[in-house]
């Protein structure tokens, strides 16, 4: 899966994709569209292919580019659904299972209407590495879907049950980074 165009310079490789999530509706994005959030955020990691690898890339300003797509309870989505199948088999830390033949643009929505900034990886090391690319309209998906979600744990399975949820950070201050759209 190859990501160029729109403010990329170049071509960028997927290499892994995850979500952030609330405890509750009304949260659990990481970005905010005038200050409200979504129920979750879908990231698609690419990196810079003149880099030659992800942990040389993570070293540029330009090394990644992050794809995010906002996540709303709604209507169930199929393009989802084969994640959410195989959260059963990895509930707890440690845990893999195996996931082939998964096409993510059926993650997308159908408008690909764009924010874009230069800015970091949301968790440490934070590094500012990161060109971000946020659509601005959001995919739907089911209470059950999300509910899946909720119901995966942080810790083994040896350990008491701590759900997986809220593992989004706050929106950061702006300083000086310029937001661009890619509509009017
Ligand atoms: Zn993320």
């Amino acid at each position: 899966m190859l990501l160029k165009g729109g403010p990329l310079e170049g071509t960028y490789r997927l290499i892994q994709f995850h979500i952030h999530w609330g405890s509750c509706e009304g949260q659990g994005s990481e970005h905010t569209v005038d200050g409200v959030k979504y129920d979750a955020e879908l990231h698609l990691v690419h990196w810079n292919t003149k880099y030659g690898k992800f942990a040389e890339a993570v070293k540029h300003p330009d090394g990644l580019a992050v794809l995010g797509v906002f996540l709303k309870v709604g209507s169930a989505c199929p393009g989802i659904q084969k994640v959410i199948d195989s959260l059963g088999s990895i509930k707890h830390k440690g845990k893999q299972t195996a996931f082939t033949n998964f096409d993510p643009t059926g993650l997308l929505p159908a408008s690909h209407d764009f924010w874009t900034y230069p800015g970091s990886l949301t968790t440490p090391p934070l590094l500012e590495c990161v060109i971000w690319i946020v659509l601005k309209q959001p995919v739907t998906v089911s209470k059950e879907q999300i509910d899946k979600l909720r119901s995966l744990s942080f810790g083994d399975e040896n350990e008491p049950l701590c759900p997986m949820v809220d593992n989004w950070r706050p929106c950061q201050p702006q300083k000086s980074r310029e937001v661009r759209a890619s509509f009017q």
